[in-house]
């Protein structure tokens, strides 16, 4: 059938188009489709940085100079703590790169490994099949209806989420991402008045706020998050701006936009469905960034959807394996970052400089792992600390070991699902949001 596809997956961001192109590699028959037309995609903010060791790790060619996405490659990180007294230093090697032709870039390894594109169209229902599984979707293509069939449909629509909110399944959370889910960006590109260029990134967490490269001469970006709104988060970089001496310069332009920023859906698959990207809320709980966390993600889900396709079977107990893999290897560890950030987000800018200057929440690769309990003990007898944040970072960290210990043991038998996700839920309840905590 014409219309007949292995794998088909609305949305062709970074997410969609990186699957297509894996699936493509594997012999699936893959159709991305958007909603967009090809000029627009990913076009919502000019820069996005992520690791560039990420090509080589998922199989993707290396940028070379001059290339159109390529804006600066940097090899040191660096995080300074909200008295701007305690800096650590990573290395890390960063790839900035202009956003829409990254996904140009994406798009021609898949387009080359055999995917197909088709933009300005629109998903608008899912197609169920009389045992109540969906096989297909209805969609709008250049204002005309269409139907697309498919063994595996995959929604990486991202924060709309749109097949994600609709799927009839009793594995499938179909919650929308409200604005205390989201994190707020806002980006100042700016130029230096001193006519020197940020070639590296700092970031300080306390205010979450970063300066990093961008392409103009004697420029970098200043950019700023929060949870609620964009309006939000240009007040908190006002106040990042009064609290932190950054150099004099000229606001060239602003853009903004929002990412995920709360757990993922304990399920990522169902009968013939999977969700990737923002659509699983598939961000660094630090920093909201998404590249390097869905490619992962999908590399982890691989070797089930090729074993899936093999076997002409993509129902929930054969794509179970994604969710046993994601959520005992990442999401444990995500979990317990998540709860830890409340605790850190609360306290005072004399507390986040104790722990940094500690390593409790920040290390350099140099720096030794600390002994948390007895350095947390000291500060509250020197007074660095208060009992209050005392108090709530040993309960984020207890409850935070106890979501850890709960993913670990996400269960291998599908029929134990439910029982799993009553426990997950009493355990995030304890742990709170952490829109509560972000000042
Ligand atoms: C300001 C800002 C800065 C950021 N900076 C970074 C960064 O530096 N590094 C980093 O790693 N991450 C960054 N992120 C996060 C990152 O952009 C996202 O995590 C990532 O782009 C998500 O990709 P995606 O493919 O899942 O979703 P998207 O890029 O949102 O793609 C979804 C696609 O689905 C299409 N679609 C939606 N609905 C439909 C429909 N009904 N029918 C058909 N198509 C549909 C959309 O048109 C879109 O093209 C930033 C986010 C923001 C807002």
């Amino acid at each position: 059938m014409e219309n007949y596809f292995d794998a088909l997956i609305v949305g062709s961001g970074t997410s969609g188009t990186y699957l297509s192109f894996k699936l493509a590699k594997s012999n699936f028959k893959v159709l991305v489709i958007d909603k967009d037309k090809e000029e627009d995609i990913c076009n919502r903010f000019d820069i996005i940085h992520f690791q560039y060791d990420d090509f080589l790790k998922h199989g993707l060619a290396l940028p070379k100079e001059g290339d159109p996405d390529m804006v600066e490659i940097f090899h040191d990180v660096y995080t300074r703590s909200a008295l701007d007294k305690n800096e650590k230093r990573n290395s890390i090697n960063v790839y900035a790169a202009h956003f829409h032709m990254l996904f140009e870039r994406l798009k021609g390894e898949a387009i080359k490994a055999g995917a197909r594109f088709s933009f300005n169209t629109s998903y608008k229902e899912i197609i169920y099949n009389t045992q109540g599984n969906p096989i297909g979707i209805k969609a709008i293509k250049d204002s005309k209806p269409i139907e697309y069939y498919a063994g595996l449909i995959v929604d990486a629509t991202g924060m709309s989420s749109s097949l994600r909110r609709d799927i009839k399944s009793q594995y499938m959370e179909n919650f929308s991402i409200t604005p205390l889910d989201r994190f707020y960006v806002t980006l100042s590109y700016v130029k230096w008045k001193d006519g020197t260029k940020t070639l590296t990134s700092t970031s300080y967490p306390y205010f979450k706020s970063w300066i990093a490269p961008c392409s103009f001469e004697s420029g970098g970006i200043i950019g700023t998050g929060a949870v609620s709104s964009i309006a939000h988060a240009k007040e908190k970089q006002k106040h990042f701006l009064e609290r932190i001496k950054v150099k004099d310069f000229e606001l060239i332009k602003e853009e903004g936009g929002s990412t995920p920023y709360s757990r993922s859906p304990y399920s990522f698959i169902s009968d013939n469905f999977l969700i990737i990207g923002d659509t699983a809320l598939l961000t660094n709980p630090m920093s909201g960034e998404g590249m390097s966390y869905t490619l992962e993600f999908i590399d982890m889900a691989l070797p089930t959807l090729k074993k899936a396709l093999k076997e002409n079977d993509f129902s929930a107990l054969n794509l179970w394996p994604i969710n046993i893999n994601y959520n005992r290897d990442k999401a444990s560890i995500d979990s317990l970052i998540r709860s830890g950030i409340i605790s850190v987000l609360a306290m005072s800018e004399e507390e986040n400089d104790y722990l940094f200057e500690k390593n409790i929440i920040f290390k350099s690769d140099s720096d030794t792992e600390p002994n948390m309990i007895k350095e947390l003990i000291s500060g509250l007898f020197k007074g660095k600390i208060s009992f209050k944040s005392f108090k709530l970072v040993l309960r984020q960290f207890s409850n935070g070991k106890k979501i850890f210990n709960h993913y670990k043991k996400f269960p291998s038998d599908i029929s134990k699902y439910h029982k799993w996700v009553n426990k997950s839920n009493k355990i995030w309840k304890k742990i709170g949001h952490i829109s509560y905590y972000d000042k």
